[in-house]
């Protein structure tokens, strides 16, 4: 079985001109849902990993399934005012304008080794801001790991300009 083959593209979505890389196929699909965690956690198996944290929405699902596989624990960051308790926050650029996430201020304590997922690395903006923010709470950023790279975008060597590793499975043009 090939990764790749099990994600779905669905054209013009969400506007015209883009392709969509729809992970649902590959989350619906017993073995590639098992093989994607187990090659996403392999290179950190073994490795004291205290965190994972997962960037909603997509990188809840793959992030409580590789914490659990590393048995860490996991921690959600979100868009602003989704988080019921004291939040650190971090802006980040959009195709248009900016938005912000945030994380709980007690989710990460200094020092821990942490892993940040999502489903899919574009651009950027979001990994990136996402890793600054797990560094602003005093976390050592151990990897982040995505199913999909779209490297043309240069989200991932954004990331590794930063001095985090990435690790990703399929790439699409
Ligand atoms: P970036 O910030 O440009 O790297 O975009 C990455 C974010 O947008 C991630 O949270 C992805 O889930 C989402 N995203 C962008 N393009 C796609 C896509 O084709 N499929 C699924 N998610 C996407």
């Amino acid at each position: 079985m090939n990764l790749r083959d099990t994600i779905r593209t669905i054209p013009d979505y969400p506007k015209p001109g883009i392709m969509f890389r729809d992970i649902t196929t590959l989350l619906g699909d017993p073995r590639a849902f098992r093989r994607t965690v187990d090659e996403l956690v392999q290179p950190y198996a073994g490795t004291k990993i205290e965190k994972v944290a997962g960037i909603e929405a997509r990188g809840f699902i793959l992030g409580g399934a590789v914490a659990h596989q590393l048995s860490a624990g996991f921690v959600p960051i979100r868009k602003k005012g989704k988080l019921p308790h004291t939040t650190v926050r971090i802006a980040y650029s959009l195709e248009y304008g900016v938005d912000e996430m945030e994380i709980h201020e007690d989710a990460i304590l200094k020092g821990e080794r942490v892993i940040l997922v999502d489903d899919l690395i574009a651009t950027g903006g979001t990994a990136t801001a996402a890793a600054q923010l797990l560094r602003n709470l005093g976390a050592e950023v151990v990897a982040a790991c995505f199913i999909v790279d779209l490297p043309e975008l240069g989200g991932a060597a954004k990331l590794r300009d930063m001095g985090v590793p990435v690790r990703t499975l399929v790439e699409f043009e």
